[in-house]
C-alpha cells in the first residue's frame, strides 16, 4: 500500500482504488493526497477512519463496501464535496444526524447489508440526493421527512421490515424506480397519483390485498407483486340495505356539494373554519356518481388488466380500490365494480 501511496503523490492521480488490500486501518498519510477525487477502499477491514482524512476536499467518491465499520466514520461530516458514498456491506446499526448534516451534495447514498433499524428524519438534509439504497437491513419504517427530498429519482428498500409507507412518499414528483419488496406491506396509502413519473415499481413478496384508489392511472413500464395475498375475483350475488348516515356525514356531503360552488355562502364562509376545513379536506369522490362523500364510504375493488388498462406487457389482472358513496350507488347495474368481502 505504501507504494501505491507514493505512486499516487508524484502522478497526483485523481483516483485512488485501494480495494482488496486486507487493510484494518489507513496511515494518516492519507491526508496528504488532497488533489484526490475518487477514493475506492472497499473489501478490506477497516472499522474506522482517521480525522486527517477531512483534509481531502475534493473527494466526491468514496467506496467504504464491505468493510467492518459499526458506524458511519465521523470525519465524513466534513468532507461536504462528497456527492457518491458507498458503504454496503459493514455492520452499521444507526445513521448519525451529524453526518448526514455534513453531506449536503450527497446524490447517491448506498446502504446495503448493513443492521439499520431507523433512518433519522435528518436526512431530509440531503437535499440533492438522487438515489437512495438502503437494501437488506431492519427498517421498520420510513419518516414522513423523506418526502421534502425531492430530487430523489431512486429509492431502493428491498428486504426490510416495513409495515407500510408515508403518504408523504407521494410527493417525490421526481422518483422514476421505488423497490419495497419483501417488506410486511399490508396496504399503499391512498394519494398514488402523486408518482407522475414513476416506471417501476416493486412490491412483490409483501402482504398487499389491493392497490389504492386511481393505481390504473400511473404510467408504469414495469410492475413486480407476485407474492401478495391480492384479492381473488369471485362473482357473487349481493344486493346491499340502504344505509342510515349520520347527521354529521349528511351535513359534511351538503357542505362539500355546496363548497364547491365559488360564489356560495358555504365557499365564502369556509376559510373561517379552519378546523372544518381540515376535516373536509379528507374527503372522497364516489366512482359511480361523482358526489363528494367524507367518512362513510363502501369499499370495492375493480379489476385492472394491465396490458388493457395500463399499456403494460403483462396481461396480469390486478384489484384496485374503489369507493362509493351510498349502496344505492352500489345496487347500480351500470358499473363493473365489486363488493370487498373481508373473509
Ligand atoms: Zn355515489
Amino acid at each position: 500500500m505504501a507504494n501505491d501511496l507514493v505512486r499516487a503523490s508524484k502522478t497526483k492521480a485523481k483516483s485512488l482504488s485501494l480495494s482488496c488490500r486486507k487493510m484494518t486501518n489507513l496511515p494518516e498519510d492519507f491526508a496528504r493526497l488532497t488533489w484526490i477525487v475518487i477514493l475506492k477502499l472497499n473489501n478490506n477491514y477497516l472499522s474506522d477512519l482517521p480525522s486527517e482524512l477531512h483534509c481531502l476536499q475534493q473527494l466526491t467518491e468514496l467506496n467504504l463496501g464491505n468493510n467492518a465499520f459499526e458506524e458511519v466514520p465521523s470525519v465524513l461530516a466534513h468532507l461536504c464535496c462528497l456527492k457518491k458514498l458507498y458503504l454496503y456491506g459493514n455492520k452499521i446499526r444507526h445513521l448519525s444526524s451529524q453526518v448526514l448534516e455534513g453531506l449536503p451534495n450527497l446524490v447517491l447514498l448506498n446502504l446495503n447489508h448493513n443492521q439499520i433499524k431507523v433512518i433519522p428524519s435528518e436526512i431530509k438534509l440531503l437535499a440533492n440526493l438522487e438515489s437512495l439504497s438502503v437494501t437488506h437491513n431492519h427498517l421498520e419504517h420510513i419518516p414522513v421527512e423523506f418526502g421534502s427530498i425531492k430530487s430523489l429519482t431512486e429509492i431502493n428498500f428491498t428486504n426490510n421490515k416495513l409495515t407500510g409507507i408515508p403518504q408523504q412518499l407521494y410527493s417525490l414528483s421526481r422518483l422514476r424506480k421505488l423497490y419495497l419488496a419483501r417488506n410486511n406491506l399490508t396496504e399503499l396509502p391512498e394519494g398514488v397519483l402523486g408518482w407522475k413519473n414513476l416506471k417501476i415499481l416493486d412490491v412483490a413478496g409483501n402482504h398487499l390485498s389491493v392497490f389504492p384508489v386511481g393505481f390504473q392511472l400511473l404510467t408504469l413500464d414495469e410492475l413486480f407483486f407476485e407474492g401478495n395475498c391480492l384479492v381473488p375475483f369471485m362473482a357473487m350475488e349481493s344486493i346491499q340495505e340502504k344505509e342510515i348516515l349520520s347527521l354529521k356525514e349528511l351535513s359534511a356531503r351538503l357542505i362539500l356539494r355546496e363548497g364547491t360552488h365559488i360564489f356560495s355562502v358555504l365557499s365564502r364562509a369556509l376559510p373561517f373554519y379552519p378546523e372544518l376545513q381540515d376535516l373536509l379536506s379528507h374527503w372522497g369522490q364516489c366512482a359511480v356518481c361523482s358526489q363528494p362523500f367524507l367518512t362513510t364510504w363502501l369499499e370495492c375493488v375493480q379489476f385492472i388488466n394491465l396490458r388493457k388498462h395500463m399499456d403494460m406487457k403483462s396481461s396480469e389482472v390486478i384489484p384496485v380500490r374503489v369507493l362509493l358513496c351510498s349502496h344505492d350507488c352500489f345496487n347500480r347495474n351500470d358499473h363493473r365494480y365489486y363488493g370487498l368481502v373481508r373473509m
